[in-house]
């Protein structure tokens, strides 16, 4: 498995910038196996929630994406995807970032409904990424963190032509009727939005 991994990486690689402009989903090697499965954000390592923790559509189809809802966890990037893989857990995000180094796992795909903002025209509006932390600990919201986390959210507003602003990338505390507080007061809104118009 790993060398048919490797195997594929390699076929990717010599395709390389020609392809840039198909989608993924297209490309008859995507689906070659589990571990190959098409990420919407090509750094993403796909890292499938359980189906019954997020809702299948056909977006921007069905539904027009106009937002992204940043989250921070309050739990580590490996306990954060076991819970999106957790059939009995209702909840999910498209994707994780983790803190050391940016890394970042998708788990729904963008044209599916994820289950993060707590509130169902939202959560069929948006992009939700969850950022490996908590609201009060800064220290886990790293250079690399804001950077790769940027870099993804830029690249979903240009996917849906979401504007780069504060009305439409928003914290989940700003999802009407919600109770959650993340990102929180620590979140650095401001160098944020600069990374994301810069990348
Ligand atoms: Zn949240």
């Amino acid at each position: 498995m790993e060398r048919a991994r490797l195997r594929l990486d390699r076929r990717r690689i010599l395709k390389g910038a020609a392809l840039a402009a198909v989608p993924y989903a297209l490309l008859p090697d995507a689906r070659a196996g589990a571990q190959s499965q098409p990420v919407d954000h090509r750094p993403a390592e796909w890292q499938p929630a359980a189906g019954t923790n997020y809702t299948v559509s056909q977006r921007p189809t069905t539904h027009s994406v106009d937002l992204v809802v940043v989250h921070v966890t309050q739990t580590t990037f490996a306990k954060a995807l076991a819970i999106f893989q957790n059939p009995r857990k209702k909840v999910s995000a498209h994707y994780v970032v983790r803190s050391v180094d940016g890394h970042t796992a998708q788990c729904v795909r963008e044209s599916d409904i994820a289950w993060h903002a707590g509130n169902w025209d939202y959560n069929t509006r948006s992009v939700g990424i969850e950022h490996e932390g908590w609201v009060d600990r800064p220290a886990y919201f790293t250079d690399l963190l804001y950077e790769r986390s940027a870099l993804l959210t830029s690249s979903v507003c240009d996917r849906y032509g979401i504007p780069k602003d504060r009305a439409h990338i928003i914290g989940h505390h700003e999802v009407p009727g919600t109770d959650h507080t993340d990102p929180g007061p620590q979140w650095d809104w401001v160098r944020y939005l600069k990374l994301v118009n810069s990348a």
